[in-house]
């Protein structure tokens, strides 16, 4: 028998690291896939919109909260089989990194200390350093509201921070499988544990924040126009792995050390906009449009949130 707890009135701030929203009108938490049929048949019976969760590390949630059915994905199978491995979307990125770190598989080791799930990660293409998390998936699992089913590595449209997936937003993550290289365990483990200190500095432990607020700008995408306005005015050298950093952009007007109400942006980061205690959606919306704004009249571009509005 299948037992689900569906909590009412659940802040939505107690759900994300950016520590704002207010309050979802139902909660559940979904271990198991077939559990997932019955959340959403509770949400298609009350007439209910849904929206799926992992850790809440992308999301600025709405002050007014969400009227619906929050389904946090919790279903943590893993799965080995030589070098390919199934892993529940709900498992913690972190942990499983860790994971495989120890059995010598490599692939994911520079993407340590990025904080959500799975699922969150397959969503938007979480990476770090370079390396992506579609480099490693070769399928993923997913229930596209009819029933289960597999969709390959080409068919979910990876790309810069984004994926198939922000389109179809019918089609929930439940599992994904990975083909990884091998490597020394001890070797994996130190390059996550270096990378994580690296990641430190950017992002103090505890800090309220939804990682990198803004989009970096892949260079070879932008119009000749564009180009042709933005290069006199900006220091190329900042280009990496042909990425401008959005943190330049808005250092460069004025971002650092902003603020709307409790919404600050950090001294040492253009791009870290953090909740200092008690910021509400409406300040953080604010910010961004000013900055948007900024960097549109300085450099002609038009800056694109990383972060996903809920509600
Ligand atoms: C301190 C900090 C540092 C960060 N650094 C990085 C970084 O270096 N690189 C990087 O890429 N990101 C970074 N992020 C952003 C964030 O950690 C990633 O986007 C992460 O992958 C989100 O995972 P999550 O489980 O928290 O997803 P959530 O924030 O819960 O959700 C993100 C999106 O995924 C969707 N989603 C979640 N689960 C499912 C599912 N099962 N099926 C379908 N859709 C789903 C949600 O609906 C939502 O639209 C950082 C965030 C923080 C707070």
């Amino acid at each position: 028998m299948i037992i689900m707890r569906f909590e009412k009135e659940k802040p939505l701030s107690k759900l994300t690291t950016l520590g704002i929203g207010g309050k979802a009108s139902f909660f559940v938490e979904v271990k198991k896939e077939e559990d997932l049929k019955v959340a959403l048949r509770e949400a298609s019976d009350k007439k209910m919109d849904w929206y799926v969760l992992g850790s809440g590390s992308n999301i600025v949630a709405s002050d007014k909260g969400f009227e619906g059915l929050i389904i946090k994905i919790g279903i943590k199978d893993f799965k080995k089989n030589g070098r390919r491995v199934y892993v529940g979307a709900g498992n913690n990125l972190l942990d499983f990194i860790k994971k495989i770190n120890g059995l010598g598989l490599a692939g994911m080791e520079k993407m340590a200390g990025i904080p959500g799930t799975i699922a969150g990660a397959i969503y938007g293409n979480a990476g770090a350093y370079g390396t992506e998390i579609r480099e490693n998936i070769t399928r993923v699992k997913i229930f596209d509201g009819e029933k289960f089913r597999w969709i390959k590595n080409s068919e979910c449209r990876f790309g810069y921070r984004t994926s198939g997936f922000k389109k179809n937003k019918d089609w929930i993550i439940v599992g994904a499988e990975f083909s990884f290289g091998k490597r020394k365990p001890a070797e994996l483990v130190k390059i996550s544990r270096d990378t994580i200190k690296l990641r430190e500095k950017k992002y103090k432990p505890g800090l309220l924040c939804p990682g990198s607020f803004f989009k970096n700008i892949i260079v070879k995408n932008l119009k000749p126009a564009v180009r042709k306005e933005l290069f006199p005015k900006i220091d190329r050298a900042k280009i990496m792995y042909g990425k401008l950093p959005a943190g330049y952009l808005l250092e460069e007007v004025g971002a650092k050390g902003m603020s709307s109400g409790k919404i600050k942006v950090a001294e040492h980061h253009g791009n870290l906009f953090y909740n200092a205690g008690g910021g509400t959606a409406h300040d953080i919306k604010k910010l961004a449009v000013m900055m948007k704004d900024r960097v549109l009249k300085k450099f002609g571009i038009n800056l694109e949130e990383e972060v996903q509005y809920l509600g």
